[in-house]
């Protein structure tokens, strides 16, 4: 079976090493630790993966424009990769830098992550961030939740004062939100363009009972997107995927809803696909 990985995270080799030691550090048995971009894209494509969304994210100011510059090199090598940027709230080159990997580089979106930025999702120095992704009807993939630690910045509060500022923003919430999975999901009523990946949910780090799992994704069945967190992970691809496949069982519509339907609604392919010349 081929299917989409709407969560994957490839970065250059010194930065991959430095969150691996991050991760290690915080006594994670990472089981891709040390493996590198092009190593961690053949596993995904012998497990099956087809089309990828590629999340980068600046953990400090001034290296967001290198970041972007090397996922557009990576992305411009390698077929079926959806690309999504990154900001830092400390750069005020902002607006320019979303200008220029919507417009020059055609990228899906921008992945936010709240806790390792250190920024709140509703903090006003991201207006040109969200403004520039509404105005194009591209996307945001955004980790608000609590996990894997917990600080000021993150929790479905601040998310949800983002969303009633910005009602029509396309956003994929990253781990269903973890571990405030039913404030987060209980938001899909309200926003139209609220999505959900399930990216290491549920796994023995993250735990969620398989039948609630199943539930959630019954309740929205257009919004949960398959994702792995690769190579953030404690076991294979290959296992995870297996896991969220059995747990979803034997209904072929909700598997391709899963696996495949929604992450390409919510990547915009069919307005947006001269990346993917495939559909
Ligand atoms: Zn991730």
């Amino acid at each position: 079976m081929t299917y989409h990985d709407a969560h994957v995270h490839f970065f250059p080799t010194p930065l991959k090493n430095a969150i691996d030691q991050w991760f290690a550090a915080a006594g994670w048995r990472l089981h891709y630790r040390g493996i590198q971009s092009e190593s961690l894209l053949e596993n995904l494509r012998a497990d099956g993966a087809d089309h990828l969304a590629v999340l980068v994210y600046a953990h400090k100011p001034k290296i967001a424009a290198s970041l972007n510059s090397w996922l557009y090199q990576f992305g411009l090598q390698h077929d079926g990769l959806h690309l999504f940027g990154t900001v830092h709230p400390g750069d005020s080159d902002m607006a320019s830098e979303v200008a220029r990997c919507l417009d020059e580089w055609n990228f899906t979106g921008f992945k936010l992550h709240a806790n390792v930025q250190q920024v709140s999702v509703d903090d006003p120095r991201l207006t040109p961030l969200m403004e520039g992704v509404l105005a194009r009807r591209r996307g945001l993939v955004i980790h608000a939740g609590r996990e894997p630690h917990t600080n000021s910045y993150v929790g479905w509060q601040a998310f949800s004062r983002l969303m009633a500022r910005y009602p029509q923003l396309k956003v994929q919430v990253a781990h269903l939100g973890y571990d405030e999975i039913g404030e987060f999901i209980a938001m899909s009523r309200d926003y139209p363009h609220l999505y959900f990946d399930t990216a290491a949910v549920p796994s023995p780090r993250f735990p969620l009972d398989d039948a609630r799992f199943l539930d959630i994704v019954k309740s929205v069945p257009n919004r949960i997107i398959y994702g792995s967190d690769m190579p953030v992970m404690e076991e294979s691809v290959t296992q995870y995927r297996h896991r969220i496949s059995k747990i979803l069982g034997d209904s072929a519509a909700l598997q391709h809803k899963v696996f495949v339907a929604n992450a390409e609604r919510f990547w915009g392919v069919e307005e947006h696909s001269s990346q993917c010349g495939t559909y």
